[in-house]
């Protein structure tokens, strides 16, 4: 199993969902099996009780798991019917992580955020990213995680613990880190400024991992001479430093990531099989 871990930076809303979704579009148009699983860090179980005024509509999954919007953005993107368990969120894990204790599965031990919870975590993630979602029995071939909130976030902590152990030699060529940030623009200034993004892959880095793509979300197209700022100071190759700007429409997210060559990275990044190795199933 292929796992593309999606964090998010300097503001929450940056973008990742639809990122998110667009890299699972290229993938999936070349062949390769998409899923996706969403983490919610907050203490709520689901997304049942949540007043809409606060966060916009729930969205309801076929097994009628009340989830985050994003899970419908995924549906819709890549044609999948996604499950309760696709949507993490921390109040789930601690319920989940409880039970176990009360049931005496940890053996009379101490039951610790590291490695425990952590454990379950990881646990949680790989048993779902291998739920087949798009009407066949097949195995998907690659999970986009998305983590919600932003970099530094206290609530994402736990998560990001987790996730280290992704970078260990056992996901070696399986696991690629995509850290979407904004660059802002302000106006009394008059040019955009990338010192955000920069401390949000410092603290990305702090947290133990290593960004293999850079998506910089900005208001207008950004030019080489601040990608390039980007690469040098977030310590990768301006190849890794991708620019999405505003659109019109989201569905044109898919096509700046491909014109930028995501695709391809993300071939190279997991080492996943050549397009024309692949067997296009389905
Ligand atoms: P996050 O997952 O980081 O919270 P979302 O992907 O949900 O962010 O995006 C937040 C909002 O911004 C959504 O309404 C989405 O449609 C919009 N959006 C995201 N990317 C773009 C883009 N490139 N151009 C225009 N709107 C966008």
């Amino acid at each position: 199993m292929k796992y593309i871990l999606v964090t998010g930076g300097v503001i929450s809303g940056v973008g990742k969902g639809i990122i998110s979704s667009s890299l699972g579009v290229l993938l999936k148009n070349n062949g390769y099996k998409v899923t996706s699983i969403k983490i919610d860090p907050y203490l709520n179980i689901d997304a049942g009780t949540f007043s809409p005024y606060e966060h916009g509509e729930v969205f309801v999954l076929d097994d009628g798991g009340e989830v985050d919007l994003d899970l419908g953005n995924y549906e819709r993107f890549l044609n999948i019917r996604l499950t309760r368990d696709n949507n993490i969120t921390t109040g789930k894990m601690f319920q989940h992580v409880m039970e176990r204790e009360r049931r005496g599965d940890y053996c009379g031990k101490t039951v610790q955020m590291i490695p425990h919870f952590t454990d379950a975590i990881i646990d949680w993630v790989e048993r779902v990213a291998r739920i087949p979602v798009d009407g066949t029995k097949d195995t998907p071939d690659v999970c986009i995680i998305e983590l919600g909130g932003t970099i530094g976030d206290i609530e994402g902590m736990p998560f990001l613990a987790a996730f280290e152990k992704f970078q260990t030699p056992r996901f070696k060529d399986n696991i690629m880190n995509v850290h979407v940030g904004l660059i802002l623009h302000p106006d009394a200034t008059g040019e955009p400024k990338t010192k955000p993004m920069q401390n949000s892959v410092r603290q990305l880095r702090a947290a133990g991992l290593k960004p293999d793509l850079l998506i910089c979300r900005s208001s207008q197209p950004l030019e080489v001479r601040l990608r390039k700022k980007v690469a040098d100071f977030g310590l990768v190759d301006l190849e890794q430093v991708i620019g999405v700007h505003d659109v019109s429409n989201i569905y044109k997210v898919p096509l700046l990531l491909q014109e930028q060559g995501v695709l391809h990275h993300a071939i190279q990044c997991l080492r996943l099989p050549e397009v024309s190795q692949q067997t296009l199933r389905g």
